[in-house]
């Protein structure tokens, strides 16, 4: 009797355990969605423990690395995380606030990837990696091609295997104030364990676009099933923010109405607990608290709010 007690005891304590063992580290090196120009968008999103990382936009790339050694969340050199850690950029749109700490490192970085659809890419090859404003680090474009990062065209929904990490991206293609286009990648390691990633996107409402809902389809059934750790989503302004003055980005009821459209596909109950990390905040004034505020006090769904700080992990 005493040994099934201390089977079922064990039992019960390695798949409490394995519940709790997380999947990834979410670094953030930069939270903001403008504002201020030391921490802006950029999300290292990698295997947990295993340092090898893919940087989901670059509007911030040194002062976010600086911060999260300050913090202790990388035991290495500022140089040994941009050049080794990260892998490789996941580039969603062209917007300065998820470039531009990509491009001012550029000299100090290593050779590595840039993944984005066409119309990333074509912005970096016509408007940053130019000798007019810079000089071009990549592997195509305007001469001397100076070939560190090598182009890596998206095609939505076609998964991507993301070198030098276990991770594979399949891409979607998200509406920013049609016809401007923004992405979102869901992130997948090699046991079946998912991040979505959603960059500056308006809701499908004003945008009259059905890009979330068929987004919000397509990973129900990883919600469904717990394999989803976590969303990433913008919420750039307040509530009180005209539905005329949201170029393209989400509210808090916005976001609501997007977790409604979600939970047509999951139902109520699944979205119970969903770890929802809240991006791109606009940070005038006193935004930030009220946005925090607006979530927590409306939040029907029951989803877990998380609000990134820069260079301290989230591991998940
Ligand atoms: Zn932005
Ligand atoms: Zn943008």
């Amino acid at each position: 009797m005493k040994k099934i007690t201390s089977f079922l005891f064990s039992v019960c304590l390695s798949s409490f355990v394995f519940a709790q063992t997380p999947s990834f580290d979410i670094v953030p090196l930069g939270v903001y969605g403008g504002g201020l120009e030391g921490n802006l968008s950029a999300y290292l999103i990698g295997e947990h423990n295993a340092n090898e990382f893919i940087c989901f936009d670059a509007g911030t790339v040194g002062s976010g690395i600086k911060k999260a050694v300050e913090n202790k969340t990388f035991t290495t050199t500022e140089a040994d995380v941009l050049q080794n850690y990260i892998k490789g950029y996941f580039i969603t749109h062209g917007h300065l606030d998820h470039n531009s700490g990509l491009i001012i490192n550029s000299p100090s970085d290593a050779k590595k990837p840039i993944y984005g659809f066409d119309f990333v890419i074509d912005i970096y090859k016509d408007h940053y990696f130019i000798n007019s404003t810079w000089i071009n680090f990549a592997n195509d474009g305007q001469t001397p091609i100076l070939n560190k990062y090598q182009y890596h065209y998206l095609t939505a929904k076609k998964p991507v295997a993301l070198q030098n990490t276990k991770l594979t991206a399949t891409p979607f293609v998200l509406d920013h104030v049609k016809p401007y286009k923004s992405s979102a990648a869901l992130i997948a390691d090699a046991n079946q364990n998912y991040v979505l990633y959603l960059s500056d996107t308006g809701a499908d409402r004003l945008e009259k676009s059905e890009q979330l809902k068929n987004l919000w389809q397509y990973v129900a059934p990883l919600i469904k099933n717990k394999q989803l750790k976590a969303i990433l989503i913008e919420v750039s302004f307040p509530n009180a923010q005209p539905e005329h003055l949201l170029f393209g980005h989400l509210t808090p009821n916005l976001l609501q109405e997007e977790l409604a459209s979600l939970a047509q596909f999951t139902g109520k109950k699944a979205l119970k607990n969903l770890n929802v990390i809240i991006t791109h905040i606009k940070p005038e004034g006193d935004n930030e608290a009220v946005i925090q505020q607006e979530l927590l006090a409306k939040n029907p769904y029951h989803v877990h709010y998380i609000f990134p700080k820069q260079g301290e992990k989230i591991s998940l």
